[in-house]
Formats: structure tokens, C-alpha cells, sequence
């Protein structure tokens, strides 16, 4: 993998754009001993001969045409804007949760909601994008004034501007608690222990950009002024400041050839570029203020990615595990029971570095260092199984994915009201 995130990117010096050659989907990982890649045409010999001096017989294309795929999911997306477009959004719980939205309409979903529900919903304002747009969220809390120093749940997603089903996710939650308070026992047991603070899109130039331009676009969309003027944007979830670019470092210090290294990357071309500094983007600079000086008793964080299915909790950075390590696997395994209970489905967990490949700069390392006692970045569904649809998850698969990781939010509140006897 570390190899091959190194040719990742091709730069055409007369237009001076940067084209990727290949794109790692889904790193292999224990129960999924395979990688999941993106190869351009003209790199595919290439790509085949790199797999051939590095030993690796079994290559298996699961999906010939990616285009087509974002073609009918364009085509179905014009097909539902149009439809919306006739009837403006007048009632919160008129929003559909089961499509796939806007920047604009997420903002004006979260608007309405605490137009409307003032005693339960605050639209907070968390940090303004490098091309300008308000980072929005939701603090919600049960009707009346909310208690100070209760514990909360965070929940953060559209970090990776493709993965489109967390953003989704997300708004589905908000609209089920909202609506479910005082009829669903389990949701409103959460909302009375816990305020919750959900923001459904903290990379939105690079959502906008992923529905308008490039479906496949990951990273924000800052200009690398100084460093590279063609390659845009960093991985937002490589930007945190708590042991920013140790794996590089590492791998540095021990002399590997490839410029390109798994886990964080000094190349502003590559998807995994971590940033000319720590914070260096003004979405995770916003984050780490307002995680730091608004939420006053963090209980629970969830940043919501995709895809593979896993709860993947701390640390990135390094091998060593947390001091509460078997606490945060125990609670996982009572997330992944009430997934299984609610749809049939799994979801495995373990630490980032023991299940996949190590990452420094995450947000789930800052929130450890932090000293958050539960910590979860969640790939939501597909598997990396073939005809998964990976990033390109149809809509109606929104509901079961939000219901599934409401049920896992439940079982670990409910495990943080046992252990810390809240
Ligand atoms: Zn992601």
C-alpha cells in the first residue's frame, strides 16, 4: 500500500493539473485482507507489473466502469432535485432524510429545525471554510433550558468529501431524534443523559465540489499557495495537531525510498496530504476550537466516514494502546451487537492501527489526547465486497445505515451511563 500511494498522483505540467493515477478505496484491513483500488487506464500495465514484482497474484476487477455508476447516480440526483424544487422546504420534518442533499439544503434543514423546535435545537456555527462557506451543526438537548456540564455525544461527518452516505447518516439522526424524543424509550433515555452535538458536513467545498466536479474528490479544497500551486486541498482527517505527521516522521526517519508513505503524506498531490502545518485548514482550526472551548464534557465522539463497516477507535498514530482500550473495545462490541440486532448487519472494530494501517493527524488521536472516554471513526456501510457500490451508495440505503448507527449511538450512551455511573 505504502508503495502504491506513491504514484498516486500524475502531474501534467502543460495544464498544470494533476490527474490520479490510482486511488486507494478501502485499505485491507484484518477481516478484509484485501485492498480496494482505483486505477486509471493508461496506469493499468503499470499498475499490473507493480503487482507482479511485489508478489501479489490475486487481482480481482470488481467494477470495470466507475463512471457509469456516478452517471446514473448524477442522472437520479437531477431527477430528484427537480422534484424538490417545486415544493420549498416549509416544516423540518417535511426533510427527506433518504436523499442525498446539498450543502445548501442541509443548512437550511438545520435552519428550520431550530426555527421550529427553539426548546430542543441550536444551530451552532463551528468555522468557516477556506472558500467561505459556515460550517454548521445542531446541539440538541431535551425541551427547556439545557443543564451546563452535561455530558455529550459528538458527532462529526463529511470529513472525506465523497463519502457521501456520513453526511446522510448524520441529518437522518437528527431528524430521528428530534421527531423520536418522548415516543422512542431509547432515544429519549439518550437525550436525557446526554446533549448532542451533530454537524453534518465539516468539509463542505469539498462535498460541493465532489457533487458538481469530481465525485471522487476527498480532501478540502485550500489553496496550496507556496508550497504547489496545482494540487488542491488536505486531508482533513491527517490535519489534527496531536502527533501531526508522526508517521511520516517515522517512516522518514527510517529511510524509505518512496516519498509516499501510508498514513500521512508530505506531497501536496497526494489524497492523504496532511496539511503544510498542523491546522493549517480553517475547517479542522474551527473543529479543535469549538471541541475545545464549547463542549464542556464530552463523553462521546463519532466522526462518520465510509466504507467497510468498522468502528475504528484510538490510536492512529501508533501500534500501543490506550489506557482504556478494553473499555472502548467493550463498548464497540456492544455498538456491533445492536447494529446486528437492528438490521443483520456487521460491523468490526478494533484500533485504527491494529485493524488497518496507521494515521496520524486524526481527529479520534486529538479527542484520546483529549481525554474523551469513547471514541469511535466509523466506516458506515458498504463492505468492501464486490458490487458493494463503495462510495456511490445509493440513497435508499440511507435509512437502514442511520438506523443501525442510532442503535450503536444508544448502546455505547448506554454503556458510558454504566461504567461512569452518569
Ligand atoms: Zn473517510
Amino acid at each position: 500500500m505504502e508503495k502504491l500511494e506513491s504514484y498516486d498522483m500524475e502531474l501534467d505540467t502543460t495544464t498544470q493539473t494533476a490527474r490520479l493515477l490510482i486511488d486507494i478505496w478501502a485499505e485491507p484491513s484484518k477481516q478484509n485482507p484485501h485492498a480496494d483500488v482505483l486505477v486509471a487506464p493508461e496506469f493499468l500495465t503499470k499498475f499490473r507489473s507493480l503487482l507482479t514484482s511485489a508478489e501479489i497474484s490475486t487481482l480481482k476487477v470488481l467494477e470495470g466502469d466507475i463512471q457509469s455508476q456516478i452517471n446514473a447516480e448524477r442522472r437520479a440526483m437531477i431527477h430528484n432535485a427537480i422534484r424538490r424544487r417545486k415544493r420549498a422546504l416549509k416544516t423540518w420534518s417535511d426533510f427527506d432524510a433518504n436523499v442525498y442533499h446539498s450543502y445548501e439544503e442541509m443548512t437550511e434543514f438545520m435552519r428550520l429545525l431550530s426555527e421550529q423546535k427553539p426548546d430542543m435545537v441550536e444551530m451552532i456555527k463551528v468555522a468557516t471554510s477556506s472558500e467561505g462557506r459556515s460550517i454548521y451543526g445542531v446541539k440538541i438537548h431535551p425541551p427547556g433550558p439545557s443543564t451546563p456540564e452535561k455530558p455529550s455525544i459528538i458527532v462529526d461527518a463529511g470529513v472525506h468529501a465523497r463519502e457521501w452516505i456520513a453526511p446522510a447518516v448524520a441529518l437522518f439522526m437528527i431528524k430521528k431524534i428530534v421527531h423520536e424524543y418522548g415516543i422512542n424509550p431509547q432515544v429519549t433515555a439518550n437525550l436525557q443523559k446526554f446533549d448532542w452535538y451533530i454537524m453534518p458536513q465539516v468539509n463542505p467545498d469539498g462535498y460541493e465540489y465532489s457533487r458538481t466536479n469530481d465525485r471522487l474528490w476527498r480532501k478540502t479544497r485550500s489553496k496550496n499557495v507556496t508550497v504547489n500551486r496545482w494540487c488542491v486541498g488536505a486531508d482533513a482527517n491527517r490535519n489534527w495537531g496531536y502527533r501531526w505527521g508522526t508517521v511520516t516522521q517515522k517512516n522518514l526517519e527510517r529511510k524509505k525510498v518512496f516519498l509516499g508513505e501510508a498514513g500521512a503524506n508530505r506531497t501536496p498531490c497526494s489524497n492523504i496530504y496532511m496539511g503544510s502545518h498542523p491546522y493549517s485548514e480553517p475547517e479542522i482550526r474551527g473543529l479543535k476550537e469549538y471541541f475545545t472551548w464549547q463542549i464542556t464534557n464530552p463523553m462521546v465522539y463519532i466522526s462518520l466516514h465510509s466504507y467497510g463497516q468498522l468502528l475504528l477507535s484510538p490510536w492512529g498514530y501508533t501500534n500501543e494502546r490506550t489506557e482504556n482500550y478494553q473499555d472502548q473495545q467493550n463498548a464497540a462490541k456492544e455498538a456491533a451487537q445492536a447494529i446486528k440486532n437492528t438490521t443483520g448487519v456487521s460491523y468490526s472494530y478494533g484500533t485504527i492501527s491494529e485493524m488497518m494501517y496507521p494515521a496520524s493527524g486524526t481527529s479520534i488521536d486529538f479527542m484520546q489526547h483529549r481525554g474523551v472516554p469513547y471514541i469511535y471513526g466509523v466506516e458506515l456501510r458498504p463492505t468492501d465486497n464486490p458490487n458493494s457500490f463503495a462510495f456511490n451508495l445509493p440513497p435508499m440505503f440511507i435509512k437502514a445505515t442511520g438506523d443501525e448507527m442510532m442503535a450503536a449511538l444508544n448502546a455505547i450512551g448506554t454503556h458510558a451511563v454504566k461504567m461512569k455511573r452518569l
